[in-house]
């Protein structure tokens, strides 16, 4: 047993505080639940494939440098792998790993038929021209190719990539295999055979599953005050979308600062001007705030849309919010989550929240297959159909099993893999 949070793994450490320790003492919570199948539980402690892979890339200045990248299988039982590439100088195969295993959870938790995968290269993106920035890709792509393909692991964007990365990923592959392949990666460019509705799925994801938690605890979403942590593709998108259900943003918070104002912040100056400076800071119709007092910023909806391990016991305590919507992968940590808990703080967990952008990825795979293209009111039409239906089926988990949310989305996700895993058997 790991109940403490550390990886029986000789290949990895971890802690109650890393990513791959929260995701283990997660599985801990779940597996009392699980009857049977909690004989299988230890198949999700043990990623099926993990590979460490050098980038060598030359820069523009001539000399060469050596990246590390991986990329993590979790699992392949209900599916291909399935999941994103982030670029971050902090990247670790350990988070990785966790990453990937959440995928694992989030694609079984709204019922996708993949498992789950993640990649990840240790690159400040940031700090790099467009060309060098190509050049990692193509030959990432190229070192991972040995196990990915549309039907054996299907990369999309995560931080710090986006739909030209993913045009350079599906380019790569498709010379080497010398096939033009788009069903390789996701949240491609539309005229690549990307799908419409990629790009704001996941914040429409985390929009759709507030709106049912708040119906749900009796909270309208009319004047109801948003705090956001991370203003990229998720929290802007969500923003807007609380905007036009009768929200107001109170707090933004990104990489370069806090932006405050009760009356509400206006979007449409907000954004153009995060796009123009790559940062809320510096944005005239707000006040600036240290960073750590966002967290104790009066709302009734927080979102924290960035990282990882974001919500520990200490910042748990101060946050004012009813209603927590996880955005980002993995932001809150064990021991904040028992905080919450026990000050009656609802947590709209990861593995169902952010699972938009997964599930229109899978559209987007649907799609690529069949050459047959669907119309943007379609994609968000069955979007919200699979995360109403998801939720649903999560919290009446939680009120029969009285376990949180996030428990009970592992207990429907768990129960699905560990199914699949034992009708296959153990091979040979
Ligand atoms: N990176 C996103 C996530 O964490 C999307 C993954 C995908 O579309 O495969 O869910």
């Amino acid at each position: 047993m790991n109940a403490s949070g550390t990886s029986s793994l000789s290949y990895v450490q971890s802690s109650p505080g890393s990513p791959w320790g929260s995701y283990l003492m997660q599985i801990d919570r779940v597996a009392p639940h699980l009857g049977r199948l909690g004989h299988w539980i230890e198949t999700l402690k043990h990623p099926k494939r993990t590979l460490i892979v050098d980038v060598p890339v030359e820069l523009d200045d001539g000399s060469v440098a050596h990246f590390e990248g991986y990329r993590v299988q979790h699992s392949l039982t209900r599916g291909p792998g399935k999941g994103g590439l982030r670029y971050h100088p902090d990247v670790t195969l350990e988070e990785v790993m966790a990453l990937a295993a959440w995928m694992t959870v989030k694609n079984a938790a709204v019922n996708l038929p993949f498992g789950g995968a993640k990649g990840g290269i240790r690159i400040d993106p940031h700090r790099h021209s467009e060309k060098e920035l190509e050049r990692v890709t193509r030959r990432y792509t190229s070192e991972i190719g040995i196990i990915i393909g549309p039907q054996q692991d299907i990369p999309a964007p995560d931080v710090n990539t986006d739909a030209r990365v993913m045009a350079w990923m599906m380019d790569t592959y498709s010379m080497n295999i010398g096939a033009t392949t788009t069903g390789v990666v996701t949240g491609k460019p539309v005229h690549l055979g990307g799908s419409l509705g990629r790009v704001k799925a996941t914040g429409r994801g985390v929009y759709v599953t507030g709106r049912e938690a708040a119906r749900r605890l009796g909270m309208p979403l009319q004047d109801a005050r948003v705090a956001i942590q991370g203003f990229g593709n998720v929290g802007s998108a969500a923003a807007e979308l609380f905007v036009g259900g009768g929200a107001r943003i109170v707090a933004v918070q990104d990489h370069g600062g806090t932006i405050v104002n009760p009356a509400g912040l206006d979007l449409a100056e907000l954004i153009p001007h995060a796009h123009r400076h790559g940062t809320v800071v510096g944005f005239a119709g707000a006040e600036v705030l240290a960073s750590e007092d966002f967290w104790s910023v009066p709302c009734d909806i927080l979102i924290p849309a960035a990282l990882e391990g974001q919500i520990g016991a200490e910042r748990a305590a101060r946050i004012q919010a009813r209603l927590i919507l996880e955005g980002a992968n993995g932001p809150t940590l064990q021991a904040g989550e028992d905080v919450l808990a026990d000050r009656g703080i609802l947590v709209v967990p990861d593995v169902i929240c952010n699972a938009g952008g997964v599930t229109v990825s899978y559209f987007e795979w649907v799609q690529d297959f069949s050459s047959f293209f669907w119309s943007e009111d379609d994609i968000n039409v069955k979007l919200e159909r699979i995360l109403v239906d998801a939720l649903k089926h999560i919290w009446h988990t939680a009120e029969t099993l009285r376990i949180s949310l996030r428990t009970a989305a592992f207990v429907v996700a768990c129960t699905r893999i560990l199914t699949a895993r034992e009708a296959r058997g153990l091979y040979p």
